[in-house]
C-alpha cells in the first residue's frame, strides 16, 4: 500500500515529468535519429525551457478534472477553448478544433469538422496523464475517461486507444514501487488485456515490445524507430513511449535522453515518457538541475506543481481512499 504522501509526490511527478520531457524534447522535433543524437549535448546547457502544446493541454485537462471532479468532455472543451495558447507549437488540426470551439461549435462536432474520419494522431494521448493518475485505482473507469477526453479532438479508434494506452501506462506506473525498476512483463500482460478490444496495431506493438524484452531489452535508436516508430500517429509513438519508460525507468534523465535520441516527434514522445517515469519515481526523484530551467509565469512550473497537488486532493475527495 502506497502512503498518501508518496502518492501525492507521484501525481506531481507525472505532471512535471510531462512538462520536463516536453520542454527538453521541443528543440529536437523533426530531426533524424543521427542528427538528434549528435545534438544531445545541448541537454546539458542551461537556459529557460518552454513547454509546447503537450503540456498546455495537459494543464487544461487537469484543471477541468479538478473543477468538475470527473472527466466531462463538455467542460474539458471549454477549458481548451479558454486556455490553449495556440502559439505553443500546435498542429493545424488542433488549432482548427480550438478555433471552432471558440466560435461556439458543440464539442462533439469539432473533431469531425477537422478530420472527417477522425484523427489518429497522438494529440489525445500526449495530454492524458491527468486521467492516468486520477483513475489509477480503476482501469475500467480509466479507459472510459481516456476515450471521453479523446473524443473532443480524436474520434478515430487509433487516436482513442492511443490515449487509453498512455493513460494506462501512467496509471500502472503510479502503483509501482518507486525504488524498484518496473515489473515489465506484468505490465505488458495488463496492457495487452486493456488494449484487447482496440485496434490490432497496438497488439502488434506489444508483440514487438515483448520480443525486444525477451532479447537484449535495449536496442539502438534507429531500431526502436524501425520497430515501434517516432511519428505523430498515435500507434507509432504511444507504444514507443511505453517501451522507453518501461526499459529506462527509474532513471528519468536516461529515459528522456533516449526518447529524444529517436528524433521525430520528440517533444510528445519525451513528454509521454516523462509522465510515465514521473508517475513511477515521483517528483522527489526528478532532476533538480532540469526543473530549475522550466519556465515560470502564470501557467508555468509553480502553477503546474500546484495543479498536480490539487488534482491529488480532488482524487482523495472523489475516490475516498
Ligand atoms: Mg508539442
Amino acid at each position: 500500500m502506497i502512503s498518501k504522501e508518496i502518492l501525492k509526490d507521484k501525481f506531481r511527478g507525472a505532471i512535471l515529468g510531462c512538462f520536463l520531457g516536453d520542454s527538453f524534447g521541443a528543440g529536437f522535433e523533426g530531426m533524424s535519429p543521427d542528427r538528434a543524437i549528435s545534438r544531445l549535448g545541448t541537454l546539458s546547457e542551461k537556459y529557460g525551457r518552454t513547454y509546447t502544446d503537450d503540456t498546455d493541454m495537459t494543464l487544461a485537462l487537469a484543471e477541468s478534472i479538478i473543477e468538475s471532479g470527473k472527466v466531462d468532455p463538455e467542460d474539458i472543451a471549454r477549458k481548451f477553448s479558454q486556455f490553449c495558447d495556440l502559439t505553443r507549437g500546435y498542429g493545424m488540426g488542433t488549432i482548427q478544433a480550438v478555433l471552432a470551439l471558440r466560435r461556439g461549435a458543440p464539442w462533439h462536432e469539432v473533431s469531425r469538422i477537422v478530420f472527417e474520419k477522425g484523427s489518429f494522431g497522438n494529440g489525445a494521448a500526449m495530454r492524458v496523464s491527468p486521467v492516468g493518475v486520477f483513475f489509477h485505482h480503476d482501469f475500467e473507469a480509466l479507459r472510459k475517461a481516456a476515450m471521453d477526453q479523446a473524443n473532443i479532438t480524436h474520434t478515430h479508434p487509433l487516436g482513442q486507444w492511443g490515449a487509453v494506452m498512455q493513460a494506462s501506462s501512467v496509471g500502472m506506473a503510479l502503483a509501482q514501487d518507486p525504488k524498484r525498476p518496473f515489473k515489465k512483463e506484468e505490465m505488458l500482460i495488463e496492457l495487452r488485456e486493456i488494449l484487447w478490444p482496440g485496434p490490432v496495431e497496438y497488439q502488434k506493438a506489444l508483440n514487438q515490445m515483448e520480443t525486444i524484452f525477451s532479447q537484449s531489452g535495449k536496442i539502438e535508436a534507429k531500431e526502436v524507430v524501425r520497430r515501434l516508430g517516432n511519428g505523430i500517429e498515435a500507434y507509432r509513438s504511444v507504444p514507443t513511449a511505453s517501451y522507453i519508460a518501461l526499459t529506462y525507468s527509474p532513471d528519468f534523465q536516461d529515459a528522456i535522453r533516449t526518447s529524444i535520441s529517436l528524433g521525430g516527434d520528440t517533444d510528445t514522445i519525451a513528454g509521454m515518457v516523462g509522465a510515465i517515469v514521473g508517475a513511477h519515481v515521483g517528483e522527489r526523484c526528478l532532476p533538480v538541475e532540469w526543473m530549475e530551467q522550466l519556465e515560470e509565469g502564470p501557467r508555468g512550473y509553480s502553477f503546474a506543481r500546484d495543479l498536480a497537488g490539487r488534482l491529488f486532493e480532488t482524487w482523495c475527495e472523489m475516490a475516498k481512499p
